[in-house]
């Protein structure tokens, strides 16, 4: 019988858990660990920052799906990997601190053949003096830090409505943050809810950004093809933004926040403060601090994971520069260099370099937004995982069928403001490949029979069928395995 533990039960290790256990089946065992006893699907994370649904909606409890398909969850998180055992243990194993109320703050040993480490990111609002729900400004990154944004926002709405007008700052926290599609979604959801309360005179609304140009995305922006002719990604953007009635504010790295003022640097050098009475922000990402250790006992992180804390995989890691970052360089089977049975999917894995451009001011101040991992992505490499790990398991091949490279796979990313069936709107955009290509899409660096944006009702409906599918999947309802990730 083989042991597999996967840690982190988000979007990436929801999909490897329910996989992973239903290609195995009983013989073997699948073990997940995560902090949290919900499920969240974090997309819809939106709709609850902007009053439209509530925690309920977007989240359900992990056990009793756990239970049902032979899951056995606990309610913890990982603290250190011993991926060689240690001078008691000869397995390998995790380190854990349970995290529920009736064993909370114990800790445990869990031995495993195979560690699959789905943990995303931390939410490193510290990285950004006064960032964040215990400081000046509000998140939509978890159901809970979004209920808080639409109490805040509540406020703001309400002031409008007496007369009093408000300044809505909404975009990237942090010089490096990544996640702009996310916090551009909320800046149009923010929008749409004042023009429907008709309050648009008393509302100044602006997108700030560490991106060099608005629809980079943290993917080098993009040409697509919208109706019959090629646009960037900078010119759909920007056109979305002003028909919202929203500013810009790009090239720009939010240094500190006080009580209505975000400190910021742009990257010529010049230092700001923009005023708000509203302002959510994402904050920057790292890893969640997992560390590892030796069977003698010597600390080995930097061997599995890199300075931002997220785990290393089959990337090419050899510092380059911009001129000469491949598509090559992306991870296909998410599998550790020194540990072969160690793996790492979603945000948790450690990307070899940005996609856009980095750049510097001229007080040393890095602004750019870092790669993102988007849902669908981390869905993929959590399912290429489960395969891979289940197939070693049956048949004792090391070889790695399955294989997702970012440089090989398309994202759909849908920005959708408002809600219900006749109510909305949704600009989609699908990339491919996610990190372009320019060896084999040498004009454009996509393909652009697939790199397509188009606003429009349809995406909206689009949006609110994939929040249901979704959590139908991840729910393990009859005949979840048919959904795609
Ligand atoms: C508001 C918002 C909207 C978004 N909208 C979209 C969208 O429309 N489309 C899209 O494709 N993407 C979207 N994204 C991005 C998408 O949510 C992420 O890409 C996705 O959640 C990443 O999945 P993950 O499994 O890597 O991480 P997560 O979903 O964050 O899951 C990480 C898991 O690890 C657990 N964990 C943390 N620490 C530990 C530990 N020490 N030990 C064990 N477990 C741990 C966490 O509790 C969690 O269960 C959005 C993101 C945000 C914030």
């Amino acid at each position: 019988m083989s042991k597999v533990v996967i840690l982190g039960a988000g979007i990436a290790g929801h999909t490897a858990a329910q996989i992973v256990k239903r290609k195995l089946g009983r013989k073997h065992e699948v073990i997940v660990i995560s902090p949290n006893t919900k499920y969240q699907w974090i997309p819809s994370n939106i709709w609850v920052g902007i009053g439209q649904m509530t925690a309920k909606n977007v989240t359900f409890e992990l056990a009793p799906v756990y239970k049902k398909l032979g899951i056995d969850y606990k309610q913890a998180k990982a603290t250190a990997l011993f991926p060689e055992g240690d001078t008691d243990i000869s397995r390998p194993y995790v380190a854990i601190e349970y995290t529920g109320h009736y064993k909370l703050g114990q800790t445990d040993k869990i031995e495993y053949d195979f560690l699959i480490n789905a943990t995303g990111p931390k939410l490193n609002f510290g990285a950004t003096e006064g960032l964040g729900p215990e400081g000046y400004s509000e998140s939509v990154c978890t159901y809970l830090h979004a209920g808080h944004a639409w109490e805040k926002l509540q406020l703001s709405l309400d002031k409008m409505a007496k007369g009093e007008k408000q300044r809505f700052l909404i975009g990237t926290g942090h010089p490096t943050a990544t996640c702009q599609g996310a916090a551009f979604e909320y800046a149009l959801n923010v929008a749409f809810e004042i023009n429907k309360r008709k309050l648009n005179d008393m509302a100044e609304i602006t997108w700030i950004t560490n991106e060099y140009e608005v629809g980079d995305f943290g993917m080098g922006g993009a040409f697509i093809k919208k109706g019959g002719y090629v646009t960037s990604t900078r010119i759909f953007s920007e056109s979305i933004l002003s028909e919202y009635g929203i500013k810009w504010i790009k090239r720009a790295g939010i240094t500190k926040l006080e009580q209505g003022k975000a400190h910021y640097q742009t990257l010529d050098g010049e230092i700001h403060v923009q005023d708000f009475d509203f302002a959510m922000l994402i904050p920057a990402f790292a890893g969640v601090g997992i560390k590892a250790f030796a069977k003698d006992g010597a600390e080995i992180t930097s061997d599995l994971f890199a300075p931002s804390g997220f785990m290393k995989v089959d990337a090419d890691y050899k510092p380059k520069e911009f001129e000469d970052w491949s598509v090559a360089d992306w991870p296909s089977v998410y599998q550790n260099p020194k540990y072969d049975n160690i793996f790492a999917a979603g945000i948790a894995f450690a990307p070899p370099h940005a996609i856009s451009k980095p750049m510097t001011n001229k007080n040393g101040l890095a602004i750019f937004p870092t790669p993102p991992r988007t849902g669908m992505p981390s869905g993929i490499m959590g399912k290429v995982v489960a395969l891979n790990v289940a197939e070693r398991i049956k048949t004792g091949s090391k070889e790695m069928k399955h294989k997702a490279s970012m440089g090989k796979m398309g994202a759909a990313c849908i920005i959708s403001s408002g809600y219900g069936l006749r109510d909305g709107m949704a600009a989609t955009m699908t990339v491919f490949p996610v990190v372009p290509d320019y060896e084999k899409f040498p004009q454009w660096g996509r393909d652009l029979s697939y790199t397509m944006g188009e606003p429009g009702l349809a995406g909206h409906w689009i949006k609110l069928v994939l929040h249901f599918m979704f959590i139908y999947k991840a729910k393990a309802l009859p005949f979840w395995w048919l959904i795609p990730e």
